[in-house]
């Protein structure tokens, strides 16, 4: 449902925004989310200072950080099915978004292993919850080379059908005056998204997310021919929450319309879901970088 997207994720379109989809105001929601996530996070830092300090009783032993590889041998997709646990995304009757998203990256998975060159890691491959930085956390950690967030979209129409595809992109001049609206409206502190933003060169990761847009918009619709259901747009650049934070090409994947019966009922068939799957893999490897 977009309403419940638009809590994970900062969503802004380039088109102009539909007078139906007006009641959502995803800037809003994600201030809202911030702000409380901040406020949490100060809470427990200071419970974490009213306590007396503990006595250090023995040192542990550090981790040793992976150094990372030069060259790996395989590509590391990332695929991170929204949602989980206690957060089901949108749902109609007892068709929930998070096992939809579940069960379609557990496909790819499972096809992947028939392709050469590229390894399948999930963010979550059961029922539980995440936060969004952590999803991203997963992804940099696993040193992933693409991150595809799946997402099953929702409209009060049920004849609003299809997928939509977005890409990391903050390189026009309206995600910027967005981007800062939120900055303002969040007073005193530097809004974790800012941060993000400072500590990072998104520019890197923004062509070959386009690229990748670019071959899975080109084969999807051939892909998946004997299905009903296309893939009604691609070229929406976003900056979204879940994309910044993983330091990599990075798609946001709404594979259809839980309110729409055929998306819903494809989105519950597994043969559609294998079809979906390996078109995405096949684009994967096809797809020229940077
Ligand atoms: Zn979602």
């Amino acid at each position: 449902m977009l309403k419940i997207l638009l809590f994970l994720l900062l969503f802004i379109p380039p088109l102009s925004i539909s007078a139906d989809d007006a009641e959502d105001d995803p800037l809003g929601d994600l201030i809202e989310d911030i702000i409380r996530k901040e406020k949490s996070e100060k809470e427990a830092e200071a419970a974490v200072k009213a306590q007396p300090p503990k006595p250090e009783t023995k040192t542990v032993q550090k981790k040793e950080v992976q150094p990372k590889s030069a060259k790996k041998s395989n590509k590391i997709i990332v695929i991170d099915p929204g949602h989980g646990g206690k957060d089901p995304g949108t749902v109609k009757g007892k068709v929930y978004e998070k096992d939809i998203v579940l069960k379609l990256a557990k496909k790819i998975r499972d096809v992947s292993k028939k392709y050469k060159g590229i390894e399948v890691r999930l963010t979550r491959d059961r029922d539980i919850f995440l936060e969004l930085a952590e999803r991203a956390k997963i992804a940099n950690r696993l040193d992933g080379d693409l991150f595809i967030s799946l997402h099953v979209n929702s409209f009060k129409d049920q004849t609003t059908g299809g997928m939509e595809l977005y890409h990391l992109d903050n390189t026009r001049n309206e995600y910027s005056g967005k981007l800062a609206s939120v900055e303002n409206r969040i007073s005193g502190d530097v809004s974790t998204l800012d941060m993000i933003l400072i500590d990072m060169d998104l520019s890197y990761y923004i062509d070959d997310s386009l690229n990748y847009a670019s071959t899975i918009a080109k084969n999807i619709n051939k892909g998946l021919s004997g299905y009903k259901i296309k893939l009604r747009d691609y070229r929406k650049g976003a900056l979204f929450y879940v994309l910044v934070g993983a330091r990599m090409p990075s798609l946001l994947f709404e594979v259809g319309y839980i309110t729409n019966p055929t998306d819903r009922a494809l989105l519950q068939n597994d043969k559609f879901l294998e079809a979906l799957a390996r078109t995405l893999l096949d684009s994967i490897i096809e797809t020229k970088l940077k």
